[in-house]
């Protein structure tokens, strides 16, 4: 079936959310969602439900949300896919976007997958770059994505249906502050409970659990010059002291100091934290590929001439399991 694609504008960016944080690529999104609305001449705006979104606002603003589309309900509290599924399909039912984005996470490819069937619409999967044809007459979006095992880029579009649906892995665009007045628009959405084939009993996490770096301001990431097992206390204490989380290098996970989930880099997390500290890490390239666009990077190193000191904001020559517990001492005495 195809639509009339007339009646369809505004690129919308759904809004992955858990225990009240955004995901950061969410807001990557926005930033990149921000230029094609100013290509189309439409609006930027964010979307999702939840069991308390409307506190979103704010920092959506911040990243240049124009409009905020959400439902609230306890029945969404955790995601599951029927209920998310229902209520989002109510709002993009109502409001027809001509373009939706959304994080190439988890929750995002199940979510993404079930609303292009639902809205019989096409979805490309983890786009690496998107761009507007402006010699189409609708202007459709243009999705690369890499194909053949990354031998060949393919430029996908989706020239009679609407929304044009893309997902996108968590770092490829960066996400920039551009504050605007946004508006929110809260809908009602109805829900029974006994419709719902799945319920949550209990959350359980395990230490194999992914750890989603990106939700965090602050990293403390050690590497194989943090010694032995035990010195992941060291990140862990002033992870916790600055109110971040810890991360490492692949070396780590190699010497079975630190599960993968922890791992930073190429075949690791991406990550842009405000600070990034690198505790004992020599700044290979596959490393830095996932953490150089941190903003503030402050590198520890014995070795004066390791590679990191060249990325680095700020640089500390020394041992690291030295100056690790004294930065913890040190701003727990400030932040008491
Ligand atoms: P090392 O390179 O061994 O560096 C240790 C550093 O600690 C040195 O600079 C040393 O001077 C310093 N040091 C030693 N003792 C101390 C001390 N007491 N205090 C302070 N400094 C000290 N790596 C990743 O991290 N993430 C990835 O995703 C990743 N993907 C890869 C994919 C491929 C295909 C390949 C080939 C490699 C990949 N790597 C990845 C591995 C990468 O090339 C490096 O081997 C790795 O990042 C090095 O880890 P490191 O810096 O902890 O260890």
């Amino acid at each position: 079936m195809t639509h009339n694609i007339r009646e369809y504008k505004d690129v919308w960016v759904f809004i992955e959310h858990d225990n009240g944080r955004i995901e950061h690529v969410s807001l990557e999104l926005l930033t990149k969602g921000r230029q094609l609305a100013k290509d189309l001449g439409c609006k930027i705006c964010a979307f999702t439900v939840g069991d308390k979104v409307e506190i979103f606002s704010n920092k959506l603003s911040e990243y240049g949300a124009e409009k905020f589309y959400f439902v609230e309900n306890p029945v969404l509290k955790e995601y599951r896919t029927e209920p998310y599924r229902d209520s989002l399909l109510y709002l993009i039912e109502k409001y027809k976007p001509e373009i939706i984005l959304i994080g190439a996470t988890t929750l995002g490819r199940d979510i993404a997958a079930t609303l292009a069937t639902k809205l019989d619409t096409g979805l490309t999967a983890d786009t690496t770059a998107l761009d507007i044809d402006f010699e189409s007459d609708a202007k459709n979006l243009l999705m690369t994505r890499p194909t053949f095992g990354g031998n060949l880029m393919a430029v996908i579009y989706c020239p009679d249906n609407r929304p044009q649906m893309s997902t996108v892995r968590p770092g490829v665009f960066q996400a920039i502050k551009d504050p605007v007045n946004i508006e929110k628009i809260r809908e009602e959405f109805e829900f029974f409970e006994d419709k719902i084939p799945k319920k949550i009993l209990e959350r359980v996490k395990t230490e194999s659990d992914k750890v989603n770096l990106s939700f965090y301001d602050v990293i403390i990431a050690g590497g194989r010059g943090i010694g032995k097992k035990e010195n992941i206390k060291l990140l862990e204490d002033l992870a916790r002291t600055l109110g971040g989380t810890w991360a490492v290098s692949r070396k780590v996970v190699q010497m079975g100091w630190a599960p993968y989930s922890r791992q930073v880099g190429q075949t690791g997390q991406t990550v842009h934290p405000k600070i990034y500290i690198a505790a004992g890490i020599s700044g290979a390239i596959q490393h830095l590929a996932g953490m150089k666009s941190s903003e503030i990077i402050v590198a520890i190193n014995k070795d004066p001439h390791a590679p990191i000191f060249d990325i680095a904001t700020y640089g500390i020559v020394g041992d690291a399991i030295e100056i690790l517990p004294r930065l913890t001492q040190f701003f727990s005495d400030k932040l008491k």
